[in-house]
């Protein structure tokens, strides 16, 4: 509603503001730039590092994470089962060491 109340003889006044009016837009269009960037833009979850657009950033849940820590991950879950082998075997391995110290005691 009511933009342009000033058409006379104020050419220059004119020149002014549409002057201004421009490097509002700029501005505009700098900040939904700078916005559609940063929407682009994500922080792996898991490093930190900041991953932008040609960087493959995966959302897995509410996380974001990079398509190194991905990496890891899976190396980590392909030997996810060895792994609980392991701690399983540690485990016994230490509940029976309990139990030989807690025999050689009695
Ligand atoms: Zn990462």
């Amino acid at each position: 509603m009511g933009g342009k109340a000033l058409t006379g003889p104020q050419g220059n006044e004119d020149a002014k503001k549409d002057r201004t009016k421009e490097s509002i837009i700029e501005t505009r269009k700098l900040e939904s730039y700078a916005e559609h960037v940063t929407s682009e833009m994500h922080a792996c979850s898991l490093c930190g590092a900041v991953r932008y657009k040609k960087v493959p950033v995966k959302r897995i849940g509410k996380l974001w994470v990079c398509m190194t820590c991905l990496k890891e991950l899976k190396l980590a879950l392909d030997d996810l089962e060895r792994w609980e082998n392991e701690t399983k075997i540690k485990d016994k391995t230490e509940q029976q060491v309990d139990k030989g110290l807690g025999l050689d005691d009695a």
